[in-house]
Order: structure tokens, then sequence, then C-alpha cells
């Protein structure tokens, strides 16, 4: 089925990057680049530490390998484990991931960042090899979804092929679009 003429591609987007002040200390990461290179699609902010309730401001979390998994605990509290909360709001979230065309994410946040992100190993030494718990489930459930963060987008052949992307997957699916 061929798009409507009104119709346009949806991407989610992590809130702070749109310019909402949804970060940990209350900041925002808006890309002002970014927002007009994304502006052929219909955005749809969202924020999975806000979604969980931790509120703004919050205490920090990060990446933390255990026992051959890897959790979401607080920095200075890590008693503070947020992965489970994480899991149900993603899962909560997989109906509209069905019915977008593209991801884009903020980079190295344990949330969201879709490689490189640092993550705490047992003994101590921080890697920069994790993904963020969303992006990990994006990628787990929708593998053929385009999906970057925003740093990779920087590069202006990969941006280009992300909306070439973006575009071939909303024709494809566009018969299950939302009006
Ligand atoms: S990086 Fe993700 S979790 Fe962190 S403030 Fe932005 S949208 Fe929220």
């Amino acid at each position: 089925m061929a798009p409507s003429q009104n119709a346009v591609p949806l991407i989610i987007l992590s809130s702070c990057l749109a310019g909402n002040p949804v970060r940990y200390d209350g900041s925002d990461k808006r890309d002002a680049d970014l927002l007009a290179a994304l502006e052929f699609a219909r955005l749809v902010p969202l924020c999975p530490e806000v979604g969980i309730d931790l509120g703004v401001p919050r205490p920090p979390i990060r990446l933390v390998a255990t026992d051959g998994a890897i959790r979401v605990q607080g920095v200075e509290d890590p008693t503070l484990d947020v992965t489970d909360r994480l899991t149900a709001w993603g899962e909560a979230q997989l109906p509209l991931l069905r019915s977008c065309d593209g991801v884009v994410l903020k980079s190295r946040s344990p949330s969201c960042g879709v490689e490189g992100v640092p993550l705490l190993q047992a003994d101590g030494t921080v890697e920069e090899t994790g993904t963020g718990h969303f992006a990990a489930l994006v990628r787990q459930h929708f593998p053929e979804l385009p999906l970057a963060d925003e740093r990779q987008l920087q590069d202006r052949q990969r941006l280009a092929s992300f909306v070439v992307q973006v575009q071939a997957h909303f024709a494809k699916h566009a018969g299950r679009h939302r009006g």
C-alpha cells in the first residue's frame, strides 16, 4: 500500500535531543542540526528514565557488568537497580516501536546509547563497550529498524544513509501506519 500524501515517516527520538530538559541534572541536549536533518519525519520524543519515574533531577545511573549480565544501577548507590523497571517500560513501547520507521538515541547514555557506552567491570575498570538498555531492547526486538545515535549521524554520509533507510522502511511498511 502506498503512503498517503500527508503521511510521513515516524522517528522515535531521545527526548533530551529534542530539547526537553529531562537529563539527570535537569539539562537538555538539544541538537539543532539533527532536528533540521530530521524535519522530513514526525518525531516522537521518549525518555526511558523519566518513563520509569526516576524524576528530574535524579541520581545518575550506569551500566554494570555482573555475573554474565548487564544491570543498570545507581552511580552513587548500587542498590538502586532499575534494570527490571527499564525492561518493563521498554516492552510497553513495543507497539510504538512497531509503528515507527527509525530510532535516534543519545550517545553514551546507559539507557539510550547505541554503542560505546561506559560499562563498569567487576574489577572496577570501565570499558566503553556497552549498549544502553533501551537501545539494546530496540535492537533485540526490531533488528531491521534503522537505529543510530546523534554522534553517528554527525557523519554526513551516515546521516544520508540513515535517512534513506528510514524512507525505505516507511515505504515498505506504509500499510501498517497510522493515518
Ligand atoms: S539520554 Fe535517554 S534517558 Fe537520558 S535524558 Fe536523554 S532521553 Fe532520557
